[in-house]
């Protein structure tokens, strides 16, 4: 009695398909776990890579972090907030009407 591990089918005495082969899905039961041990081993590969890649930028980091505190002993000055979003908006003279007076005496742009 053979269950395909693909879809779950469990092959009959009166299956007619090969033994090798699922009678439902047609897969070969033979070469799908070959494929699903061949993933499992890039995905095991690939979180390795991944894990080994952060143990170097932290290791990257810290020798940053050491490299940057003999040049820049004071941390305490240092702007931990980004600028308010208030003070995007600058001060700046008012457009002045061109029928507006200029100057003592009376006078008008034309
Ligand atoms: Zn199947």
């Amino acid at each position: 009695m053979i269950t395909c591990p693909k879809c779950g089918y469990v092959r009959q005495t009166t299956d007619l398909t090969p033994d090798y082969e699922c009678p439902k899905c047609k897969i070969c039961y033979s070469k799908f776990e070959l494929q699903k041990q061949k993933e499992a081993e890039a995905e095991a590969e690939r979180l390795e890579a991944e894990r080994q890649a952060a143990v170097e930028s932290e290791a990257q980091r810290e020798r940053l972090a050491a490299a940057a505190a003999e040049v820049f002993p004071v941390e305490a000055q240092r702007t931990v907030w980004a600028p308010s979003s208030a003070a995007l908006e600058i001060a700046m003279v008012m457009p002045r009407s061109l029928k507006d007076p200029v100057g003592f005496k009376p006078s008008y742009f034309t």
